[in-house]
């Protein structure tokens, strides 16, 4: 057992989860920020993928990365619904810089 989806996180003790579900107007994303849940606007998977690293690492990262975001997150997840934890980003993120 794991314990990666279940309260904290293994890197900062902080991470959001980022729940994803299909609705009429596209993927709901809701936020989980220890507890605390709000929505990011819905759309497609480049919004979707923008909002989600907007949220996590602010805009220029979500300009500069959004495109991979949706190649290695947003298209191999089931369109039904899905949770990214905020670890898998930042871990997502390191091995972006290291590339850069
Ligand atoms: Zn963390």
């Amino acid at each position: 057992m794991t314990n990666k989806m279940v309260g904290k996180c293994n890197c900062c003790g902080d991470c959001k989860k980022y729940h994803a579900s299909r609705g009429i107007f596209g993927t709901n994303v809701a936020v989980d920020n220890n507890g605390r849940a709000y929505h990011l606007q819905s759309g497609d998977s480049e919004a979707l993928a923008k909002s989600i690293l907007t949220d996590f690492a602010g805009v220029e990262v979500a300009n500069s990365f959004y495109r991979e975001f949706i190649h290695d997150f947003i298209a191999c997840l089931p369109v039904q619904g899905f949770t990214i934890p905020g670890e898998a980003i930042r871990e997502w993120m390191e091995d972006k810089v290291k590339e850069a």
